[in-house]
């Protein structure tokens, strides 16, 4: 069943009503909000319902804090949860046009682990944020949409300027861990090339443009334990070259060969899982892009830092 424009408007506006004292948002963003859930992702009308209620009402998800002093100070590349409440300093990197009223303003913020995100909201009274200034925000709430983060700066943040130049980092980071999985979707993988889609295709099918032609790619999801956390690693095709060895070109004759793209997979796990790996890259959400990666030749290198790592 498709729902019309007007179903998710009364949905909108029924919300915003029952929600009046706590939303930060107008009935237009609360639709937007809706309509991307329920006709982007298929979700059904009800967990959209839930899901826009816990998005907007940060206290939903954390109803000890807020006004309180016992938030933790964070930096920039270490948000990685949704409706936490945190002190953090940054510096204004970017301001953008706000696009709904409800929005005060919006842009980009950073230190030096990387930049993410802010929405300042109209509703909630703040003084205006200057570019290229320092801040230290008390009281903000992390949020995450499609995977990406940001923070929100809300009636109870507490803006003070900096007397200190934040520097702002790329959020490269660097790994060192074993190689203990590669995740379906990798090796020779075809992609969508109608218009600018790129999005991997199943079974020769596209989510968005049904049955093409497609491009050959190679790609690794791989997951790295460095002793302590686990990450996921996306490599593209320069990277997994680099670490395997083996070029587009030689995947792509070995698939034709075999009749079978999954030969290149197969190839793959068996030279690099288990082994330790050097990874740079720059975070993404929850992911690592790698920029790099090298093999730790010495293993025994590789062993003495998990076993420092453990030690920590
Ligand atoms: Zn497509």
């Amino acid at each position: 069943m498709v729902l019309t424009m007007i179903d998710l408007r009364k949905q909108a506006e029924e919300l915003h009503d029952r929600h009046s004292d706590t939303f930060q948002i107008g009935i237009e963003e609360i639709e937007a909000q809706l309509r991307t859930l329920v006709e982007g992702y298929s979700v059904p009308l009800d967990e959209a319902i839930r899901s826009v209620v816990n998005r907007n009402i940060p206290e939903n998800n954390n109803p000890t804090t807020s006004t309180n002093n016992s938030n933790s100070q964070i930096k920039v590349g270490d948000i990685n949860s949704s409706g936490q409440w945190v002190d953090i300093q940054i510096k204004i990197v970017d301001l953008w046009d706000p696009t709904s009223d409800s929005i005060d303003q919006v842009g980009l913020v950073g230190d030096e682990t990387g930049t993410i995100k802010f929405t300042k909201w109209a509703k909630s009274n703040l003084p205006k944020l200057e570019a290229n200034e320092n801040y230290f925000l008390k009281n903000v709430v992390t949020d995450e949409w499609n995977g990406r983060f940001s923070i929100k700066l809300n009636r109870t943040t507490i803006i003070e300027p900096l007397n200190q130049d934040i520097e702002i980092g790329d959020g490269s980071t660097t790994v060192e861990g074993v190689l203990v999985d590669l995740q379906s979707g990798s090796g020779l993988i075809k992609r969508c090339t109608m218009d600018s889609c790129t999005r991997v295709l199943l079974n020769g099918s596209c989510a968005e443009h049904g049955e093409v032609e497609g491009k050959y790619d190679l790609r690794l999801k791989g997951v790295i334990d460095d002793g302590i956390n686990v990450f996921e690693v996306i490599f593209n095709e320069q990277t997994t070259e680099s670490l395997t060895g083996i070029s587009l070109a030689e995947a792509e004759s070995m698939a034709t060969e075999a009749v079978d793209t999954g030969v290149v997979l197969t190839k793959m796990r068996n030279m690099l899982l288990g082994k330790y790996y050097k990874i740079q890259g720059s975070k993404f959400s929850r992911y690592l892009i790698a920029n790099e990666a090298k093999p730790l030749s010495d293993s025994l290198d590789a062993e003495a830092i998990l076993i420092q790592a453990r030690s920590i």
